[in-house]
C-alpha cells in the first residue's frame, strides 16, 4: 500500500537528435517543431493534486542531456516515474531508464509507447526494472494499480500472458493537471499565436489502412460536454491556438456537427488545426470548420493510384480527393496533403511514378505537401507483403521525397502563394519545413 502524498514524474527522455514518442508513434524531429507529449498530459488528470504531486520533464524540448536529466530527476526523487519510450530509439531509451533505475533504485517505473503497447514483452526484455506497461494512455489504469487494483491494461512482466484488451467504448479523460500545461510552452509557427494547446476529440482509427498501426487501437470517441470543457479550460489558461489531437478528426459526421454546433453555442474563439481524410468532408463540415476558426487541415491523400489504394484497404477515389481540397480552398482553410511513396503499381517504373505523382499534385494544389516513405510501425509487421518492393527501394524513395519536396516548394506558383500568406521569406521557410515534420509524424 503506497504512503501518500506520492511524487509522480512524467518523462519524455532525453535524445541526442530531436525525437517525438507520443500517441503510439515515434520518430525523429527537426528545429523549431515541437508538440506535447500527449499520453503524458492525458495520464496527468488522473492524477489528484491532493496525492499526487507531479513533474513533468520533457528532456526532449527542454534539450536537456542524458546527465542533466538524471540530475533533474534525481532532485525531484519521485515514487513513480511513467516514461515514454520510443520503438525507433528502444536500445538507446532502455540504456537511459536501465542507468536511472540503477541511480533511484527506489522509484517504481512504469512505461507508456508505441513499442510498450504493441510488444509489451520487449519492455520487459530491455528494460529488466520496468513494473509496468501502460497500454492505453485514455485510462486511469496506473493511477488504480498503484491503489492495489488490477486492470487489463496495465501490464506487468508477471501478468503479461497474452493481454486480453477489453473493448472500451469510450475515450474518456480528466482535465491535465495545470502544472504539467504550464511546465513548457509548445510552440507552432503557423499559428498567428504559436504558443498553442492541444486536445484530444478522438482515439485510434475507424478505417484499416494497412501501413497504418492506428487502428489497431480501435475507435473511441470523447463525449463532447469533455471537448467543450477542456476548451474552456484551454481559453482561461490563455491559449488561443489549437491542435486537435486526433488521427481522423471528424470520422463520424452526426457527431462532428453536434461538436462545432456545441462549440460555437460556446462562443470560444481559437484558431485550430487537425488531421482527416477528404472522404470525410463535406460542404457542411467544411462550412462549420471553418465558422470555428480551422485554418488548416491535413489530409491523408496518400496515392494518385485507385487500384493500389484500394489494395491498402483504403478506397479513395481521385474525384473525393478533388473535392475535399476544393472544398477547403472554397472557405479559406489551408491544405496539407500526406504522400506516401512507393504507393502505385511498380511494374511501370519510378521515372514515370515520380512525372505522374508531381503532375497529380500539380492539380491538387495543396498549400502545403509532405512525401513520407513507409517504414514498419509496430504492430504491422505481418503486412509485410505489400511493402516487399518499397523497402527494396527505400533509399531510391527517400531521394526522390527530396527531390519532389524541392519540386513542389520552389516551384514559383508555391513561392508566391507562400509569400503572399507571410510576406517573409524566412517566415516561409520556416512554416514549410514545420509542417512537413508536423505531417511526417
Ligand atoms: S492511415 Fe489514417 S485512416 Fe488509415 S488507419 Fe491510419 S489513421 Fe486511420
Amino acid at each position: 500500500m503506497m504512503t501518500f502524498p506520492q511524487k509522480i514524474l512524467f518523462l519524455n527522455p532525453p535524445s541526442v537528435k530531436p525525437v517525438f514518442r507520443d500517441c503510439y508513434c515515434s520518430g525523429f524531429t527537426k528545429g523549431t517543431f515541437n508538440v506535447h507529449p500527449f499520453d503524458l498530459q492525458v495520464q496527468s488528470g488522473f492524477f489528484s493534486p491532493e496525492i499526487f504531486e507531479i513533474e513533468f520533464i520533457d528532456a526532449v524540448f527542454e534539450k536537456l542531456s542524458f546527465e542533466k536529466t538524471i540530475y533533474k530527476i534525481k532532485s525531484f526523487s519521485p515514487d513513480i516515474i511513467l516514461s515514454l519510450v520510443g520503438g525507433l530509439f528502444l536500445e538507446k531509451d532502455a540504456f537511459f531508464l536501465n542507468y536511472l533505475t540503477n541511480e533511484i533504485p527506489l522509484s517504481r517505473l512504469f512505461i507508456s509507447g508505441d513499442i510498450a503497447r504493441f510488444k509489451p514483452q520487449k519492455i520487459f526484455n530491455y528494460i529488466p526494472c520496468a513494473e509496468g506497461v501502460l497500454m492505453d494512455f485514455a485510462t486511469s489504469a496506473l493511477v488504480d494499480y498503484l491503489n492495489g487494483k488490477k486492470s487489463p491494461y496495465l501490464i506487468t512482466k508477471k501478468s503479461n500472458q497474452k493481454s486480453n484488451l477489453l473493448e472500451i467504448k469510450s475515450y474518456k479523460y480528466p482535465l491535465p493537471r495545470e502544472e504539467f500545461i504550464h511546465k513548457n510552452s509548445y510552440l507552432l509557427p503557423f499559428f498567428h499565436d504559436p504558443k498553442y494547446y492541444s486536445i484530444g476529440t478522438s482515439y485510434g482509427c475507424p478505417y484499416t489502412c494497412h501501413y497504418c498501426n492506428t487502428h489497431l487501437l480501435g475507435f473511441r470517441l470523447r463525449p463532447i460536454e469533455d471537448i467543450i470543457s477542456e476548451l474552456h479550460f484551454a481559453a482561461k489558461m490563455g491559449y488561443k491556438s489549437l491542435y486537435i489531437r486526433a488521427a481522423t478528426f471528424m470520422a463520424d459526421k452526426t457527431r462532428s456537427v453536434r461538436l462545432f454546433e456545441e462549440w460555437k453555442k460556446s462562443r470560444l474563439k481559437f484558431e485550430w488545426i487537425c488531421f482527416s481524410r477528404p472522404d470525410l468532408l463535406s460542404e457542411e463540415l467544411v462550412a462549420k470548420a471553418s465558422q470555428t476558426g480551422c485554418s488548416l487541415m491535413m489530409l491523408g491523400v496518400e496515392s494518385f493510384d485507385e487500384k493500389w489504394l484500394n489494395k491498402m484497404n483504403r478506397p479513395m477515389s481521385l474525384k473525393t480527393t478533388f473535392h475535399a481540397f476544393h472544398l477547403l480552398k472554397k472557405y479559406r482553410i489551408k491544405s496539407a496533403a500526406q504522400i506516401m511513396l512507393g504507393m502505385h503499381n511498380q511494374s511501370k517504373g519510378m521515372l514515370e511514378y515520380e512525372k505522374k505523382l508531381l503532375s497529380f499534385l500539380n492539380k491538387l494544389d495543396p498549400d502545403y505537401v509532405s512525401f513520407n516513405v513507409f517504414s514498419y510501425r509496430p504492430g504491422i509487421e505481418d503486412n509485410g507483403h505489400y511493402f516487399d518492393n518499397i523497402a527494396l527501394n527505400d533509399l531510391s524513395y527517400k531521394k526522390m521525397a527530396h527531390r519532389l519536396e524541392k519540386s513542389f516548394y520552389f516551384h514559383p506558383r508555391n513561392i508566391i502563394k507562400q509569400l503572399y500568406h507571410i510576406k517573409s521569406p524566412k517566415k516561409v521557410f520556416l512554416l514549410i519545413n514545420t509542417i512537413i515534420k508536423l505531417l511526417k509524424s
